[in-house]
């Protein structure tokens, strides 16, 4: 990234000076933010559908190839909550409370419930021949997969910014914040600039 900032004034450096270092932090607070695009990032993530639709919402600088339910057949696993919570609140505005235990129990079993009898429909389907594309139609949105994601330092910081924040859904931010551990410690002193810009990527 320093490099890529450097090029600019035709110079180059081989080791990380403090001065690199105040040059991030430079470039992170005065939002020049194309020298983090020299960076790569690849992760293979393993999360429930619903998830992976807000995941795949982030498009710039982002590359996904997920395993594909057409080909292969989906292997019969769902997500059920830990953390079961009730919405308080208007719409933009909810936060979120943990049920009671016997609310939780309740919800747990309901999606525990669907979701295995989902995946028996499933089986039976493919049983009298109906293809994986079509019997794929009655799995919930629970349902497990899995997929390389691609980015750059700029976009990971994007993501993490909206992601890993306390308006992100629960799960999502569980993928973010374990993204964001990898971008602390390999790009530390990018990370600590993303900080100090309060969370806005360059
Ligand atoms: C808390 C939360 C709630 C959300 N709720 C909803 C919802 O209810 N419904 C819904 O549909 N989505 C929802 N989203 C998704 C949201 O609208 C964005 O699609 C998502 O967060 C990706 O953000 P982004 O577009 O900035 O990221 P990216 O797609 O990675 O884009 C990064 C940046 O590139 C620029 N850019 C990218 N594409 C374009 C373009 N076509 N034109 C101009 N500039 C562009 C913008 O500056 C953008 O910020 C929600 C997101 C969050 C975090």
């Amino acid at each position: 990234m320093v490099n890529a900032a450097r090029v600019s004034f035709n110079q180059e450096s081989e080791e990380l000076s403090d001065r690199d270092v105040g040059l991030i932090g430079f470039l992170a607070r005065n939002r020049h933010g194309s020298p983090f695009e020299h960076g790569y990032f690849r992760f293979l993530v393993k999360a429930p559908i619903f998830v992976v639709r807000e995941h795949h919402r982030h498009r710039a600088g982002h590359a996904y190839n997920e395993w594909s339910g057409r080909y292969s057949k989906l292997e019969p696993e769902f997500y059920v909550p830990d953390y079961v919570r009730t919405q308080v609140g208007k719409p933009g505005a909810y936060s979120f409370e943990p049920v009671d235990e016997a609310t939780r129990e309740r919800t747990r079993r309901e999606l525990e419930e669907t979701g295995r009898r989902a995946f028996e429909a499933y089986e039976r389907l493919l049983e009298q021949g109906v293809a994986k594309e079509v019997a794929r139609g009655v799995l919930p949105l629970s349902t497990y997969t899995k997929y390389f994601w691609s980015c750059n330092p700029r976009s990971l910081m994007h993501f993490c910014g909206l992601r890993n924040h306390e308006s992100a859904q629960f799960e999502i931010r569980q993928v973010a914040a374990a993204a964001e551990s990898f971008l602390e410690r390999l790009m530390p002193h990018t990370h600590a600039a993303f900080l100090a810009n309060c969370r806005v990527a360059p």
